[in-house]
């Protein structure tokens, strides 16, 4: 733990190791007068266009859905990241972060949206040819086209690569397919649609598939839980017929296209999530001021102000990992000389931050999910009636934990993904945790961690602390598994744990210092003494946990004294915190950072 890493130096898993110097993170409040531009453009379009339109939406309108996908072509807003030659705006990853984050309000557009721009228009700007660029991009941009991506099947879910479908190579060099993919989004009326098969049963590989071609078809809406305005239907290929130009990347590697596509989804997906937490918080504050109890407004008894201070402090944590994340991606793509039309440049500086998009996806999802039920809550019996939005807000969200890869699979993924990455050498995470290991297992060790003797610094010190349970936990998993680590879910779960609240503490640390000098400084503190300080209470658990599967007797006992030294951090009044974010939220009537 000795380096300063700034963003045009970091890799992806990187923060682990490394000291973050907090100037050089990018967060919330560091967007520039062009992304505020673009917030608000995407804002004006929500309110105006889109959630006056929710309830024809839900009745399944689907030229309107396809109206208003135009019109997302108008403003830019499917473009963000694709050069101005094929009809797209260029700008940053954190401009893609910010759309995704102001459309999620209206969440079955954001379904449909997200289809389109991002499961769709970007495999084709990443893996396409320049002729498939040229022929598909521009429509898919404008909305003239509207975009679709199948890989699951009823048999394959989260096992994609196990797919039925079947691409068979014809004497003119065209394709046939056969097979039926489930739960597409966008499936009813999408007119191109990324379609996974296996050539001749065997090599997994993508092909751009027009809804015009012969033997292509949708099936039945589904009848979903929530999302009721986004189309999800099968999609059914019967002997399709597809031109040989239109394979997608290499024949056999499909799940390049695949899992780069997901990738870049599931760290939209967590700035959908950000988005929604933020629009719930304002809905739950106006209505826990509006209604009055006992003859005062509920927003005055101390169980409401801790869940409006909670939901305040994990939005905080959320929206701080998105930010910098967004930033990381942009600081490397700018520190990579590539063409911007070079699609694959672009993939591999994303695929570099694999484990970052996966806790995104996680962090962001299960933040939402707690946002809502708790907006459910505050609302009481209203919360449960469609009055009233909370319980719209409620059913939509609940399948975020699930596509994109579930949060089981995204689990499995961020340690996975670490330990790849140090067997390449990449992240000397071995050798880190060997020396610790060494360290700790001194009984004379001195208790661990850094401060930096000013601001923050117990939760600095937390998030010291909590890097070396991850490399405490992680080496000892490696040690006392070897290869068969994958066969051990329960503790990459408990693993994963530890790291998703280690890079949110971090995050949020990093965003409150450097955000020493604004208006809103104690809040930000505020919220990250709550956000650490239950954070290290789950880190000790899942720490405990996954050493105790692992290890007994003696050898547990001197990993237990090891964590306690590791992790001495002492419990702060949270009650006092939460309750001037609270108090903040209400008198704003919305979510304070924003
Ligand atoms: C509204 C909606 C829209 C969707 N849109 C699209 C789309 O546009 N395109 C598309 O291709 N797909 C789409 N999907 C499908 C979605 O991606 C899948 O549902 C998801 O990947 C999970 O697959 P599954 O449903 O088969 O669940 P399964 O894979 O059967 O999983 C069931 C449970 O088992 C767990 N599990 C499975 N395997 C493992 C494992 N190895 N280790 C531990 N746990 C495991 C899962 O985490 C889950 O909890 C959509 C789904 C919905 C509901």
């Amino acid at each position: 733990m000795s380096t300063m890493t700034t963003p045009t130096a970091a890799r992806g898993g990187s923060w682990l190791l490394d000291e973050t110097d907090p100037s050089a993170v990018f967060t919330p409040e560091k967007i520039s007068d062009e992304h505020r531009l673009m917030a608000q453009t995407t804002d004006e379009f929500v309110d105006n266009e889109v959630l006056p339109q929710l309830e024809a939406l839900e009745e399944k309108n689907w030229d309107l859905a396809r109206s208003i996908v135009r019109r997302c072509g108008e403003l830019g807003l499917l473009g963000i990241n694709v050069p101005e030659q094929y009809g797209g705006i260029e700008l940053d990853k954190v401009s893609s972060l910010i759309v995704s984050e102001h459309i999620a309000r209206a969440a079955s557009f954001g379904a449909t949206f997200g289809a389109q721009a991002n499961l769709c228009i970007l495999p084709i700007f990443l893996f396409g040819t320049p002729e498939q660029k040229r022929k598909y991009l521009p429509k898919l941009l404008t909305g003239e086209m509207v975009g679709a991506y199948a890989l699951s099947e009823s048999g394959s879910g989260s096992d994609a690569l196990g797919a039925k479908a079947r691409a068979t190579k014809q004497p003119d060099g065209s394709w046939v397919l056969n097979g039926e993919k489930m739960w597409i989004t966008n499936g009813g009326f999408a007119d191109v649609i990324i379609v996974f098969a296996k050539v001749d049963g065997e090599h997994f590989t993508a092909f751009i598939v027009e809804k015009a071609f012969p033997g292509v078809s949708s099936g039945k809406e589904e009848h979903k839980m929530g999302l009721h305005g986004s189309s999800t239907t099968p999609i059914i290929l019967q002997d399709a017929k597809v031109p040989a130009d239109n394979v997608l990347g290499e024949i056999g590697k499909g799940h390049k296209v695949a899992l780069n596509t997901l990738n870049f989804g599931r760290f939209k997906l967590g700035a959908m999530s950000a988005g929604g937490c933020k629009s719930a918080i304002g809905d739950a504050a106006k209505y826990a001021a509006a209604r009055k109890q006992f003859g005062q407004a509920i927003a005055s008894f101390g169980a409401i102000k801790h869940k409006l201070g909670e939901m305040t402090a994990r939005t905080y944590a959320v929206e701080s990992l998105m930010y910098r994340t967004g930033g990381l991606i942009d600081a490397s793509l700018a520190a990579t000389p590539h063409d911007p039309d070079d699609g694959s440049a672009v993939a591999k500086a994303v695929e570099e931050f694999v484990v970052e998009a996966s806790i995104a996806k996680v962090a962001g999802s299960e933040a939402l999910n707690y946002v809502l039920d708790e907006n459910v809550q505050i609302h009481g019996g209203n919360g449960y009636v469609k009055d009233y939005p909370a319980e719209r807000f409620y059913r939509d969200a609940r399948v975020n934990r699930i596509f994109e890869g579930t949060n089981e699979i995204n689990r499995m993924l961020i340690p996975g993904m670490l330990i790849r990455k140090a067997l390449k050498g990449d992240l000397p995470l071995i050798a880190a945790a060997k020396k610790l290991q060494d360290e700790l297992l001194t009984p004379s060790a001195p208790s661990i961690g850094f401060g930096d003797g000013g601001r923050l610094e117990e939760e600095t010190k937390a998030v010291a602390a909590f890097k070396k349970v991850v490399l405490m936990v992680l080496g000892t998993a490696m040690q006392t598994y070897g290869q068969k680590l994958t066969d051990e879910q329960e503790v990459l779960s408990y693993i994963a744990d530890i790291v998703i609240d280690t890079y949110a503490a971090e995050s949020a640390v990093l965003r409150a210092k450097d955000a020493g000098a604004t208006r809103l400084k104690d809040l930000h503190d505020d919220a990250v003494r709550v956000f650490v300080n239950d954070a290290a209470q789950r880190v000790e658990m899942a720490a405990r946990s996954a050493l105790a599967a692992m290890s007994e007797g003696d050898t547990l006992r001197t990993l237990l004294a090891a964590l306690r030294r590791t992790l001495k951090v002492t419990p702060v009044n949270t009650v006092a915190p939460r309750r001037r974010l609270a108090e903040a939220t209400t008198a704003k009537g919305g979510y304070i950072f924003s």
